[in-house]
């Protein structure tokens, strides 16, 4: 067992503080990874403010992962010591059922495990990036191209999370050339679809609660930016929008979005507010309009993603921190106030 430095809340709702965890020895098919950075995600938030349930603490979040093979199990094949890798949201799933046969491990009917917070089949509860080192079963490490080495691999870390939870819908509802997809919410997830979305070719509106971010939004590639409390504005975009991407974490009115869409349009929520989404029937009735939702993605689509950024020159923007400022980022994003995503320096925990 190799014990690490980590940060982890003692408890539900208490701020994050140094601690020591063991990681596992390293098994045939582990990897035994040196995390260069670890980024922040609203889930991370969630979880460790406990809005998602109990939990057990110590807790050390994160899920946007990072850094350098340093040891490899006997039979493992696809990597080898030196080689930037990442790991995402899961790190494992029961490797056998239908959705893991297709490379859906996401969507594992025996439920994926989770990076943090969650009881791996050995018994043992997984402890997520905020740490100096992880060790991670092959099938859920991906390889980091090249072309986002270097200078670029701080900005490519939350593509682990943000990234593929918004290319995997992308391409799920077949976004292309000329397709007009509205993303709700410009933060970490949204942002990075806005650049993704923009790249497969798509007209992006972003739906914002304010103007704060439009030039961002637009340098992004978004071909429109609107503030949803800007009533003719909204009035204006009603029935035009052939895919409309949640990514906001608080419950919103969403008859007013679903407005928006064409006939046959889809609003899929990623965002997880505490409370039940509320939708009137007619809201979906009325143009055949669908409802629906999308976790992360596979580890096959994980890596096409991360070959799909790196071919477009697609990274994050980030704020990089050390680990004695994670609470107060926590409080930042919670408040709207970073730009994009924050990425910890894992040689500061
Ligand atoms: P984030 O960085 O905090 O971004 C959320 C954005 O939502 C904000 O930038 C803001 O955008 C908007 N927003 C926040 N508070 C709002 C309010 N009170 N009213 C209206 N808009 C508000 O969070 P994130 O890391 O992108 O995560 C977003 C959500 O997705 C979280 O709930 C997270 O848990 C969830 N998530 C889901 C998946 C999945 O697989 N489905 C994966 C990762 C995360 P504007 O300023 O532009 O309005
Ligand atoms: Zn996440
Ligand atoms: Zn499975």
């Amino acid at each position: 067992m190799l014990n690490v430095a980590a940060y982890a809340a003692p408890a539900a709702g208490a701020p994050l503080e140094k601690i020591t965890i063991a990681r596992r020895d390293v098994r045939a098919t582990d990897v035994q990874i040196e995390i260069d950075y670890a980024g922040i995600c609203h889930s991370d938030i969630h979880t460790v403010r406990d809005e998602w349930g109990r939990m057990t603490y110590p807790l050390a979040p994160g899920h946007e992962i990072v850094g350098r093979v340093t040891e490899v199990g006997s039979d493992v094949t696809k990597f080898a010591v030196g080689d930037v890798v990442g790991v995402g949201c899961m790190v494992d799933s029961c490797r056998r059922c239908p959705a893991c046969t297709d490379g859906l491990e996401n969507y594992c009917l025996d439920g994926n495990i989770g990076t943090y917070g969650a009881m791996g089949y050995d018994g043992e509860m997984t402890q997520g990036g905020y740490s100096t080192h992880v060790v991670v079963e092959e099938r859920f490490v991906v390889r980091i191209p090249e072309a986002l080495h270097g200078d670029r691999l701080a900005a490519a870390t939350p593509l682990l999370c943000a990234g593929i939870t918004l290319y995997s819908p992308l391409r799920h509802w077949g976004v292309g050339p000329g397709t007009k997809v509205g993303i709700i919410g410009m933060g970490g997830l949204g942002h990075v679809g806005v650049k993704i979305a923009a790249a497969m070719g798509a007209e992006v509106t972003v739906l914002s609660h304010s103007l704060a971010k439009k030039d961002d939004g637009l340098r992004f590639g978004a071909a429109r930016y609107v503030a949803t409390t800007d009533a003719e504005a909204m009035k204006a975009l009603r029935g035009s929008l052939d895919l409309i991407i949640n990514t906001v974490s608080v419950n919103l009115p969403l008859d007013d979005y679903l407005a928006l869409l064409r006939y046959d349009g889809t609003l899929v929520e990623l965002g997880a507010p505490t409370n039940p989404l509320e939708v009137a029937g007619f809201s979906l009735i009325a143009a055949r309009k669908a409802l629906a939702g999308s976790c992360i993605g596979g580890m096959p689509e994980t890596q096409e993603m991360l070959d799909f950024c790196a071919e477009h020159g697609i990274v994050a923007e980030i704020e990089q921190i050390n680990a004695d400022q994670i609470n107060e980022a926590y409080d930042r994003v919670v408040a709207s106030d970073v730009r994009y995503r924050f990425v910890i320096d894992a040689k500061t925990f």
